[in-house]
């Protein structure tokens, strides 16, 4: 039997079974029909942070960050370039710790930016502080 994996669609957050070849085919989502891959970030609150990491077979990679924080704003061309490099082996998304305190102090996010990698519902990575693409993409990729 073919591999399939479970995508969340970043609109709808309707999480759809694909099997795993045809990820990276421009699949779009059984629900909305929206692309489930866009080659940008996804901007994450506290339902739909949830739905995202608990149920994805992707490795989500999320970025903590706020809008008055300068570091945070440099690094955001870069983390929406990664995007395009990483998916579908990776779904980038963006918590905005201003709006969604709670998920800050669930993570215990003291400083911004924080990248968190989350694979099956559990962070398995976190590096504080900005990175440029070609770092950001290394590390994340060293995760496996
Ligand atoms: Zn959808």
């Amino acid at each position: 039997m073919a591999e399939s994996r479970i995508v969340v669609c970043p609109h709808c957050h309707a999480p759809n079974r694909l099997p795993a070849e045809r990820l990276g085919d421009g699949a779009t989502c059984g629900k909305c029909k929206s692309p489930l891959f866009r080659g940008e970030p996804l901007a994450l609150d506290g339902d739909s942070f949830d739905r995202h990491i608990a149920r994805s077979d992707i490795p989500v990679l999320v970025d903590f960050w706020a809008p008055w924080c300068g570091p945070c704003r440099s690094m955001a061309p870069a983390f929406a370039r990664a995007a395009k490099q990483l998916e579908p082996d990776f779904r980038l998304a963006k918590v905005n710790t201003e709006e969604e305190q709670a998920l800050a102090a669930r993570f215990g996010i003291r400083s911004i930016p924080t990248l968190a990698l989350f694979r099956n519902g559990r962070e398995v990575a976190r590096q504080a502080g900005a990175m440029d693409q070609a770092s950001l993409v290394r590390w994340v990729r060293r995760q496996g």
